[in-house]
Formats: structure tokens, sequence, C-alpha cells
């Protein structure tokens, strides 16, 4: 699968969930998933990609997280960006439901 490298300016003003415009006036979520074993993404790590859903959802950009960072130390091996507590919510779904169709996620991890 190819992936391309979103600009982080382009991918960190944007929710992965409803595509609503993220600026620092918006309060963002963070949520992170773990990547099955043999998923090797980490030619992209610490950039931002396009990855599409296995789901009829639209594309989400999910960002690498880089290796050392504090992100990858607590176990995501990506991030998504979220406006809200209900887009959060809202992906969370998608995500379960990536993990039990798709090859590329092995859990999602909400934030405490
Ligand atoms: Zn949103």
């Amino acid at each position: 699968m190819e992936y391309y490298i979103i600009p982080d300016k382009e991918a960190l003003s944007q929710c992965a969930a409803c595509q609503g415009n993220i600026n620092e006036m918006t309060e963002v979520f963070g949520l992170g998933a773990k990547l099955k074993p043999g998923v090797d993404l980490s030619e992209f790590e610490s950039h931002c990609i396009q990855i599409d859903l296995v789901s009829d959802e639209s594309p989400v950009y999910m960002m690498i997280t880089a290796q050392g960072s504090e992100a990858k130390n607590d176990g995501n091996d990506c991030m998504f960006l979220v406006c809200s507590e209900s887009c959060s919510q809202k992906l969370t779904k998608v995500l379960e439901k990536e993990i039990s169709l798709g090859k590329m996620f092995e859990t999602v991890l909400r934030p405490e």
C-alpha cells in the first residue's frame, strides 16, 4: 500500500473525524492506536500520512509517532487529532471497525 505524506500544517489543522478545522482556539484531543505486528510505517515516522479505511469512511490523516517520543513510549504507534470528545468517540468506533475488518490496527488507545 502506498501512503502519501501530508504536510504537518495541513494534517494538524484538520479533525480526523469530522474534517473540521482545528486552530489555536480549538481544544484538541489526541487518539492513539497500536499497529498490528508486521505493519511497518517507520519510514513515515514523525510525519502525517493519509490512510484509506476499509469501512466506507473518508480517508483520515494519521501521524506516525517517532521513536522515543512520549506518545510512542505510551504505546501509541500512531496518533489522530480530533476536535471534540464526540469526534473522539466517533473515530474510536471507526477504528474499532477497522480493527475487526482491516489489517492495520491492533488496538485503539483511549487517553485516560
Ligand atoms: Zn471533529
